[in-house]
């Protein structure tokens, strides 16, 4: 792709206000239709352009790696994520129907706190995640597949995995002690 031609996607991406952020999405059927398959790519191609300085200065974007399909108000079980590999590369995962086949008992934390593109207020706290993961799923031509993932990349789909239910990271945390039982698992 020519990044002189890169157009930011047309997608509104839901406020936590929005209770369509809380329908439980529904499994998808293949294939998909082109509309489908091109929300799919302009949401992968919104995430990258977020994570690149000058795509998010001009566009004035907040940098985010990961959406559900829910935060553009499809409630199909459908995320994506575009995690940066090396400077302005990036790997695309588009996952369909996701199921947990096996989690790790070590439960890690983002140090720093998780970020969500449909949450536009400081937050803070640990949201515990499994360290490691098993997950099934499938593409977005109907292939499935098995990926295992680790550290950031597994909180990414947990993430995620928590919107198609319509749980929000910060549901994850209690208000009234935020960093409760940190001494328990592993900062990332
Ligand atoms: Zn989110």
């Amino acid at each position: 792709m020519n990044k002189k031609t890169r157009k930011l996607p047309n997608i509104t991406i839901l406020d936590e206000k929005n209770k369509k952020l809380r329908m439980i999405s529904k499994e998808v059927t293949f294939p998909l239709s082109k509309e489908d398959k091109k929300n799919i790519n302009d949401m992968l191609e919104y995430l990258e352009m977020s994570q690149i300085e000058e795509y998010r200065e001009k566009y004035d974007l907040r940098a985010g790696w990961g959406l559900s399909y829910i935060q553009i108000g499809v409630p199909k079980r459908i995320f994506v994520l575009a995690q940066e590999i090396e400077e302005g590369k990036f790997k695309r995962y588009v996952v369909i129907n996701p199921k947990i086949k096996s989690a790790s008992e070590e439960m890690i934390y983002i140090g720093e706190g998780e970020g969500c593109l449909s949450i536009n207020r400081p937050t803070c706290g640990i949201v515990p995640r499994h360290a490691r993961m098993t997950i099934e799923a499938y593409d977005e031509n109907g292939n499935k597949y098995d990926i295992r993932v680790r550290e950031e990349l597994a909180v990414g789909f947990q993430h995620e995995m928590d919107h198609l239910d319509g749980i929000l990271f910060t549901d994850r945390i209690d208000p009234k002690n935020p960093y409760k039982d940190q001494e328990k698992y592993r900062s990332i």
